[in-house]
């Protein structure tokens, strides 16, 4: 009965450690926007994309862009960066902006403080290797946070978003992702879309459908909407 007592009591402190070390910051950082941007101050969309670079779709992707005169923002995975480099170097000449989203695709919330320095500062030595631009953004994985996240990345800003579609799974971007992209709003935004599909939880075709959708809202929209990439703003700050 005493073993039982000692374990219940051990697990109730293990649920009250992560707690507090994960859930509650993360609510509380996104809740008051506590050292996080969720709109730009622009007259523009800021078009971003998590967890690539992946060999087959983001080349496509980096295409598509192209065609329509259009400058994006990269969250990328270190560990990828590593392994498809001429991507990265691809995306830094077209003039994109590349940011952080760790060196693996794994949560803060699991993450010792040391360990989450280790995925910034690894991935911010591959951006920098292959490309001709310095680390300012960071996007933690699935928006998740820890209790030491905003001090140990406070070198950079931390961009969430404004508007999330859901494009990692097929499905939502057959139902709905057209209609919210034309939906969402032309100004101050930060949307977020996914140019891999091998993520957790994702389908791993899901980014050929989400561009698909891209591609029709980019040509009814291109003449009417300002694209505006994360650099600009951080020039724009500076000046
Ligand atoms: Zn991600």
């Amino acid at each position: 009965m005493i073993m039982f007592y000692l374990f219940i009591t051990c697990l109730i402190i293990l649920i009250m450690f992560f707690c507090l070390y994960s859930i509650l910051p993360t609510i509380i950082i996104r809740k008051f926007k506590l050292g996080i941007i969720k709109n730009t101050n622009a007259a523009g969309v800021a078009l971003t994309f998590d967890d690539g670079p992946n060999p087959k779709y983001t080349p496509e992707l980096l295409d598509l862009l192209k065609k329509y005169g259009v400058k994006a923002s990269f969250f990328v995975v270190g560990s990828k960066v590593e392994k498809y480099p001429e991507i990265i170097e691809r995306m830094s000449k077209e003039g994109h902006t590349i940011g952080i989203h760790h060196f693996k695709h794994i949560s803060s919330w699991m993450l010792s403080p040391l360990h989450l320095k280790k995925q910034l500062i690894k991935t911010e030595k591959a951006i920098e290797k292959y490309s001709n631009q310095n680390v300012h953004f960071y996007r933690p994985p699935w928006g998740h946070f820890n209790i030491f996240t905003l001090l140990l990345s406070r070198k950079y800003q931390i961009v969430m978003w404004s508007n999330i579609f859901g494009d990692w799974k097929v499905q939502t971007c057959k139902k709905s992702l057209l209609d919210n992209l034309r939906a969402s709003p032309r100004k101050n935004s930060i949307l977020l879309l996914h140019d891999c599909g091998t993520t957790m939880g994702a389908d791993e075709e899901a980014p050929a459908y989400m561009m698909k959708n891209l591609e029709v809202f980019l040509k009814e929209c291109q003449k009417q909407t300002q694209f505006i990439t994360l650099k600009d703003l951080h020039l724009q700050e500076q000046q």
